[in-house]
């Protein structure tokens, strides 16, 4: 379904991602604990994503990210505010957006093959094609020689690595990630994270990277979104003009990174007065989306 150009008063075919007023409400306990009462988590959030471009988003715990990150899989819809994808308004998941996240388990019961054979199978591919194709992308997240392995058998950083194999697998429009390093070794993060900006470069998707981390955000993206909380709303989009291809080893010691990287810690400061370490406390997942995401796959395979 065409986006509605007179509700979203925009609409424009160069966009990958176009997300316009976005409000997103929930009802909470009051604080007696006796009824309900509505809570703002996102407000007035408007932003376009080019094709093949990289955007990060940052902001402290509770801004809304994941709460996006919820919205754009559509896996719940917003309030009100539209969201399109390709000019096409999103009212659920759909096989145009690959989802990657730090707690999505691998079906436990598939090899490393099946897993990444996944959405391959819901589009109905036959054996020959999910075979050369999984083999690919296998081979793009250097995992060769481990396919027939099962996830319990998999360090942290390979079950992220088969999650994004998974993702991009099926050849979605956009690749939507939450968070997806937070839960490995910092070591195999910088590594993952070096692997992601290769594949990137490779394929060249449409990325929304949700993180914590500042240095994390503009390492990977084109254009960092900065969020603030109560409600969450974009308070700024910083340009991350470093030179391509990057790595941690340059970025590391590069002075331009260390500039950019003081212009988003400012930007957070002012977003809750608080020192960084307060602002951004351990990464978690918003209630309720591990689950969502699990329905949504039954989903996918029931409307396949
Ligand atoms: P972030 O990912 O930035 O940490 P979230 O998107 O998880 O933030 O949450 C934004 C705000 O909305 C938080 O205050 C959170 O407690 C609240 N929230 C998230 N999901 C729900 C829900 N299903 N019901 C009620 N409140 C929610």
């Amino acid at each position: 379904m065409p986006v509605d150009a007179e509700r979203t008063g925009y609409l424009d075919e160069d966009y990958k991602i176009v997300l316009r007023d976005l409000r997103q409400e929930y009802r909470v306990r009051t604080r007696d604990g006796e009824g309900w009462e509505p809570f703002l988590a996102i407000e007035s959030f408007s932003l376009d994503v080019k094709g093949g471009e990289f955007v990060s988003i940052v902001g402290p715990s509770g801004c809304g990210k994941s709460t996006l990150l919820d919205i754009l899989a559509g896996l719940s819809r917003a309030t009100s505010g539209s969201i399109a994808i390709d000019g096409k308004e999103v009212t659920g998941p759909a096989l145009d957006r690959g989802i990657v996240m730090q707690g999505y388990a691998l079906f436990p019961w598939r090899t490393v093959r099946k897993n990444v054979e996944f959405g391959l199978e819901m589009k109905g591919l036959p054996p020959a094609e999910r075979l050369e194709i999984s083999s690919r992308y296998i081979e793009l997240v250097n995992l060769t020689g481990f396919e027939d392995r099962y996830p319990h058998e998999l360090s942290g950083g390979m079950k992220q690595r088969v999650a994004i194999a998974r993702a991009l697998a099926y050849d979605p429009e956009v690749l939507l990630m939450d968070e997806p390093f937070a839960a490995v070794d910092a070591q195999t993060r910088e590594t993952l994270q070096d692997e992601l900006m290769r594949i990137w470069e490779k394929t060249r998707k449409t990325i929304v990277f949700v993180t914590h981390s500042i240095d994390e955000a503009i390492l990977l993206a084109d254009r960092v979104v900065v969020m603030s909380p109560n409600p969450g709303r974009i308070r700024e989009v910083v340009e991350i003009e470093l030179p391509r291809p990057r790595t941690n080893r340059e970025m590391r010691v590069s002075r331009d990174f260390a500039a950019v990287r003081q212009t988003v810690w400012e930007n957070l400061q002012e977003t809750g007065g608080r020192s960084a370490p307060e602002a951004f406390p351990e990464p978690r997942i918003s209630p309720g989306f591990a689950g969502k995401l699990a329905v949504a796959d039954a989903r996918l395979a029931a409307s396949s």
